[in-house]
Order: C-alpha cells, then sequence, then structure tokens
C-alpha cells in the first residue's frame, strides 16, 4: 500500500509523474556527478528523488506540502542521504543553499507558479550550474522562441538574456496522476557566466522589457515611452518604429544599457 495518503492537492499543482520512461528520460538528462550539490524543486510522491537518490546518494529537496514529509522520509529510508526543506520554494535563498558551491536545480514544477519560480531562481543564477524542469509545454515554447515568432515575448527575452534555453522532450498528460489538462515538456537551462550577460542595470532592463511586450501592438518608440526617447532608441543603435517581438535579446540590452549610462532625469547634478 502506498505511504502517500492524501488525495493530491490541485492548489498545489499536484500533478505526479507515473511514466517510468519519462522518469528516466529525466534522471538521463541530468545525469548527477559525484561530488555535484543535487536539489530537486517539489519532490511530491518521490517520482524523481528516489530514482536521484538511488543514483547520486545524496539529495536535498524543497517541498511546500507538510502531509508528503514523512512519507517522503520513510520512503528514502535506505536508499540514500535526503536532506528535506520543508518550505516555499519561492521564499528559498538558493545563494545560501548553495554556499561556497554552485548547485544543480531539477524539479517537475508546480505549473500554477512556475514562472514566480524561474524568476526567482534566476536571481541566483550564479549559485546555479544549471537547471532541469517540467513545465507547460507552452510555457517552454515560449522561452525558447526566437524574435519574430508569435510567441516571443517578456518570458523569452527574459530568461534567454541570462540563460541558454534548451527543450529537451515532451511528455503527455497521461504520464502524470491525475493527468493535467495541458502536454509538457523538459527544458534544460544553462546560466551565462556574469561577464556573458553585460546588462548594466537589471531593473532597468527588467522594466524596459515589460514595457516593451506590455502592448505588442505598439511600435518601440510609443511603447517604452515612459523610460526613453525616439532619440535615445536612435543611439542605442535600434529603429524607433520598429516592434518589439522584433528586436534580439541583445539588441535590447544595448537599449537598457545604453540607457543605464545616461542621468536620470530625477538625478541632482
Ligand atoms: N516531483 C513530483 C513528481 O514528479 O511526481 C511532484 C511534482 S508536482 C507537479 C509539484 C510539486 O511541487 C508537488 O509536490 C507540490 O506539493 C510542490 N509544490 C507546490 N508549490 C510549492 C512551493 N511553493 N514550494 C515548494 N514546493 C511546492
Amino acid at each position: 500500500m502506498s505511504r502517500f495518503n492524501e488525495p493530491p492537492k490541485k492548489s498545489l499543482g499536484q500533478h505526479f509523474l507515473h511514466d517510468r520512461g519519462a522518469i528516466d528520460k529525466i534522471v538521463l538528462a541530468v545525469n548527477p556527478q559525484p561530488g555535484e550539490h543535487l536539489v530537486e524543486i517539489g519532490p511530491g510522491q518521490g517520482a524523481l528523488t528516489i530514482p536521484l537518490l538511488r543514483k547520486h546518494g545524496a539529495l536535498t529537496v524543497i517541498e511546500f506540502d507538510r502531509d508528503l514529509i514523512t512519507p517522503l522520509m520513510e520512503l528514502a529510508e535506505g536508499v540514500g542521504d535526503l536532506a528535506i526543506i520543508h518550505k516555499d520554494v519561492l521564499k528559498v535563498d538558493f545563494g545560501k543553499l548553495a554556499g561556497e558551491g554552485r548547485i544543480r536545480l531539477v524539479g517537475n514544477l508546480p505549473y500554477n507558479i512556475s514562472t514566480p519560480i524561474l524568476f526567482h531562481v534566476l536571481e541566483h543564477s550564479e549559485a546555479i550550474v544549471d537547471m532541469h524542469f517540467m513545465l507547460q509545454k507552452e510555457v517552454v515554447e515560449r522561452m525558447a522562441s526566437p524574435p519574430g515568432s508569435k510567441v516571443y515575448g517578456r518570458l523569452s527575452v527574459m530568461l534567454q538574456a541570462v540563460c541558454k534555453v534548451v527543450p529537451l522532450f515532451d511528455v503527455p498528460p497521461g504520464a502524470f496522476r491525475p493527468p493535467p489538462k495541458v502536454d509538457s515538456a523538459v527544458v534544460r537551462l544553462l546560466p551565462k557566466p556574469a561577464a556573458d550577460i553585460g546588462i548594466a542595470d537589471p531593473a532597468l532592463f527588467e522594466n524596459l522589457v515589460r514595457d516593451a511586450f506590455g502592448q505588442r501592438r505598439k511600435t518601440l518608440r510609443n511603447a517604452v515611452q515612459a523610460l526613453c526617447t525616439s532619440e535615445d532608441i536612435v543611439a542605442a543603435g535600434l529603429r524607433p518604429d520598429a516592434r518589439a517581438e522584433q528586436l534580439a535579446v541583445a539588441e535590447f540590452v544595448a537599449l537598457a544599457n545604453h540607457m543605464a549610462g545616461l542621468p536620470r532625469p530625477d538625478a541632482k547634478p
């Protein structure tokens, strides 16, 4: 009989993987190596946890659902060294968790908060070697899409500015219990070294990208008018009549860095 007696909680995005093929493919993609610090977000009933623990011998997991903690601990007994952090992942300081080293992240993420989780973990991208996440397929498509694509937007630019995004494979709803209403996909994210990112002012970059895609149909000049003038856009080497969806990630970085180099309108001389 299963140790997990509680029914899956919709509010926590609980869709538990049961398909052996999908589980094996994820473990193979992660391919943990001796000495690495592996961290799983949302271990649930241990579908990925136990195979990863068996392969790697040690694993840290972050789980918010109190009902899963004891059964998970029992399930891992004799398999390996499982450290459970019972906490909301959005409150975990990944820089602190990594300590002096760097961590590798893996997780079949709760889809209802997958974008906030992505933005949260990327605040500490210098502490992360790589990430393997199961997400809604539609979200993975947005993350990986190139300029000019219908789904290229804020998520594509914000993610691609700091990571290499590599979609790996799709997973159908039937691989989960209960099945989600959407298709899923596994993606690998490889944070870029700080020197390659080159964003002078991350908050300004974020605001610019948000405004640029706030109203997709507007020209760049109109969409970002709260932050820059047509002259600024030209000075950064871009066309004011372009639309955000046509701009490469490097062009957003160029415009944000140009603005970061100018005195703020409210700055005292
Ligand atoms: N890894 C398991 C699997 O593949 O079967 C479970 C995946 S399930 C889609 C998502 C997991 O994330 C659940 O165990 C859920 O309780 C957990 N979770 C949801 N919100 C969370 C949060 N804010 N912090 C940490 N874990 C959370």
